[in-house]
């Protein structure tokens, strides 16, 4: 292996570690990035994927305090039934809070699937 090709690829991979993980970007990965389409791609592939969470979160952001009132709601509604915690825990409200709650997950698993989908298929006809 050419030693030189070696280090490049070190440099794309730590470069592109960096970003992946939001890290800060040393003074060395910031040359290397000027110079490596590679690396350029990757940048604007994540930049892209973070606006399509972002928006995707956006669209699906739950309301203020919203864990407090799904936790504050399902203390209420297990000191109602002290005497049996598992009736406390299993009662039509706490179960409507889950439901809500889990909807509002998978719809943001879908959107974020879906964009993947999309962001992928570009990288493969782009490529
Ligand atoms: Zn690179």
């Amino acid at each position: 292996m050419n030693p030189v090709n070696d280090q490049v690829e070190n440099l794309c991979d730590q470069y592109q570690q960096s970003i992946a993980c939001h890290s800060i970007i040393n003074k060395t990965l910031a040359d290397h990035v000027r110079q490596c389409t590679d690396c350029q791609k990757f940048t604007k592939s994540m930049q892209l994927l973070d606006t399509f969470l972002d928006v995707a979160v956006r669209e699906n952001s739950a309301p203020d305090h919203f864990t407090d009132l799904v936790m504050n709601a399902v203390i209420a509604e297990s000191k109602r039934e002290t005497t049996s915690w598992l009736g406390g825990l299993i009662t039509s409200k706490f179960i409507e809070n889950g439901l809500l709650s889990l909807g509002i997950v998978m719809s943001i698993i879908h959107l974020v699937r879906f964009f993947l989908g999309l962001f992928f298929t570009s990288m493969v006809a782009a490529a």
